[in-house]
């Protein structure tokens, strides 16, 4: 059975004979049309109709043969202008995940590989204002496995942001809240929880070691934990995305994949100048910190899913809450990195594999 594709609005311009499918340029798609037997066959398309009756119809009502007919209708199902009706009722069929599934139909008119995302392991660290937001919107789109790492307990001053936290969580331990409140949404959910704060490899090297992707939301101590990060997942050649913001600003990234592309050593920036004041206490605004979470999210489901042309690897997306400037910066791999470059052992036994 066929169907016109129904996750985009199709658009007929009788005038300048012109069918579009899609809002917007970026999905969507325009075909010219000379004959009227195009507006026949969509009229016909309302429903769903097998193949054979709408060729049948078409042959009976317009002055086209078969084989016109027949190749009209292929070319519309190549653009995806139509499609087939088993597949649409397949993806509407998964009661919690369908209208994720439609999404990304939608942008690849296409089934992507969902169940892809349903075992891996994605190590959280932090589970604050962005780590907190992250394993939510994760555990709601198919993840069930996670590790997540954290030692702090739930502050009142952290509700304005830490949408996943609430009254009665003060002065709870976070990894617990965390567990007990993802089960609640996603039953299947498998989470491994460590209480430490994290300051040398032994404290979560094994961690690193038994995941598929790693959510780096920490930032102390200030320039060292980055790097101990980095260079472990350079050492298990795991994926990771750092996340966080500095100021009003969103950074998203630098996104690193070993061996791939820049990593925090390839870019290192020698500084000489050291914080002199207290800075314990950070500046932090609930819309900020709930941006960044969705665009890190995002981009740990098309790490796995791959259903966008574009990504953040080898980026940082830079976005000014205060005047809405964004920018991406493009890492440069450096060959000579110590860690992941040319010269690097590791990367020769990478490469040999
Ligand atoms: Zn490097």
């Amino acid at each position: 059975m066929l169907i016109m594709n129904p996750t985009k609005p199709f658009y007929i311009d009788k005038k300048n004979k012109v069918i579009r499918m899609g809002n917007f340029k970026y999905i969507g798609k325009e075909i010219e049309y000379e004959d009227e037997v195009f507006i026949k066959l969509f009229d016909y398309l309302k429903k769903p109709i097998k193949k054979k009756e709408l060729i049948d119809s078409l042959e009976k009502n317009t002055s086209y043969d078969r084989e016109d007919i027949d190749n009209t209708i292929n070319y519309l199902i190549e653009e995806k202008f139509i499609i087939n009706k088993e597949e649409y009722d397949e993806l509407i069929d998964d009661k919690i995940y369908n209208r994720e599934k439609l999404y990304f139909y939608m942008l690849n008119d296409n089934k992507v590989m969902f169940d892809n995302i349903k075992n891996k392991k994605i190590l959280i660290l932090g589970v604050g204002a962005i780590g907190s937001i992250s394993i939510n919107l994760l555990a709601r789109s198919g993840f069930n496995n996670f590790i997540i790492v954290d030692n702090d307990y739930v502050e009142e001053s952290n509700l304005i942001r830490q949408l996943t936290y609430d009254k009665n969580d003060i002065g709870k331990l976070k990894v617990n809240i965390i567990k007990e409140k993802m089960y609640n949404i996603n039953s299947n959910i498998n989470i491994k929880i460590k209480n430490k704060l994290i300051l040398e490899d032994i404290d979560i090297e094994k961690e690193i070691e038994s995941s598929d992707f790693v959510l780096c939301t920490i930032d102390k101590p200030i320039r060292v934990i980055r790097r101990l990060i980095n260079d472990l997942c350079i050492k298990h050649n795991k994926p990771v995305l750092f996340s966080g913001f500095a100021e009003s600003t969103a950074i998203i990234g630098p996104f690193v994949v070993p061996y791939k592309s820049a990593c925090l050593s390839c870019i290192e920036n020698i500084t000489n100048d050291e914080i002199y004041n207290n800075v314990e206490i950070v500046p932090s605004y609930g819309p900020l910190c709930n941006l960044i979470s969705s665009i890190t999210v995002d981009e740990i489901i098309n790490y796995f899913l791959n259903f966008k042309k574009t990504n953040l690897i080898g980026k940082s997306l830079m976005f000014n809450m205060y005047n809405y400037e964004t920018e991406i910066i493009n890492w440069e791999k450096n060959k000579n990195c110590k860690k992941c470059g040319d010269k690097n052992d590791s990367n020769e036994f990478m490469q040999k594999l």
